[in-house]
């Protein structure tokens, strides 16, 4: 059974097999994705994954082929995140790290609290990665709570990288692909004629230096310039993005997050 977590009263509540059930909790940000596209952009992203994946089920289920072992209740979006690399554009709001440290573990530890066992964050920011991480190894040591970590987006899947402008391969944060799922969304929301691309400054082809790896500068937005040198804080070039590539690709997420929910759901839930 699929349900939002929010909508259900105490007495539902008390129904659900906790122990196999499966919490997924999206993980939004409020920060800046360029010109062009909204503040809200990963919190956008993330309800409509979840809107998406929930569908999917569903009709997975009518079509009699579901293969979930346990109910699945989605979280409302946490709609800050940690966006230090954001702070000197305008409008980007972030948690400190060890405030987004408590409020994902706290979240954590009340659902352990009513004896679910099994959590799943899932990450629609990528600078929320590294605190997740940290708060899934301490709450299992601390509760026994199994955190799995769930990224969206599906940048690897050749679907979505067949969306790309060719040229633009290194799309990365608020460039053609994010700023494509928001006009898929509410086109509304994004005014490509005031988009600008941006490169990494310090990273060169062939060079060692990355955002992870053996060698690593964790970014900050304005590493992030355009041509003549001005931060940008994206990385990419937004100007090809369309409503029809958007379309593709948070369809292809909500596929990727679909099929390691049913995974897990099978790790974790009744036999
Ligand atoms: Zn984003």
């Amino acid at each position: 059974m699929l349900k939002e977590y929010y909508k259900l009263s105490r007495l539902a509540m008390e129904k659900i097999d906790r122990e196999h059930a499966l919490v997924v909790v999206p993980l939004g940000s409020v920060e800046q994705h360029g010109n062009q596209a909204p503040l809200g952009t990963d919190t956008m992203i993330a309800d409509e994954t979840v809107t998406r994946t929930m569908d999917k089920l569903k009709a997975l289920a009518e079509a009699g082929g579901t293969e979930l072992k346990g109910d699945i209740l989605f979280f409302p979006t946490i709609p800050v995140g940690y966006s230090v690399e954001h702070r000197s554009f305008c409008g980007s709001v972030t948690f400190r790290p060890e405030t987004y440290y408590n409020v994902l573990y706290d979240i954590c530890a009340g659902l352990g609290g009513h004896s679910f066992k099994n959590i799943v964050l899932l990450i629609c920011h990528g600078g929320n990665r590294a605190t997740a991480e940290i708060v899934s190894r301490q709450i299992r040591r601390d509760l026994g709570v199994k955190v799995f970590l769930v990224a969206t987006g599906a940048f690897g899947s050749p679907r979505v990288k067949a969306t790309i402008t060719p040229g633009n391969e290194k799309d990365f944060h608020g460039g053609e692909m994010e700023t494509a799922m928001v006009m898929a969304i509410d086109a509304g929301l994004v005014d490509l004629e005031t988009s600008e691309a941006g490169h990494h400054a310090y990273s060169h082809p062939g060079g060692r230096l990355g955002f992870g790896g053996s060698v690593a500068l964790p970014w900050m937005g304005e590493d992030f310039i355009t041509e003549d040198g001005k931060p940008i804080g994206i990385g990419g070039d937004p100007s090809g993005a369309t409503a029809e590539k958007g379309e593709i690709i948070l369809d292809e997420s909500a596929n990727e997050v679909m099929a390691a929910l049913i995974e897990i759901s099978q790790i974790v839930g009744k036999e």
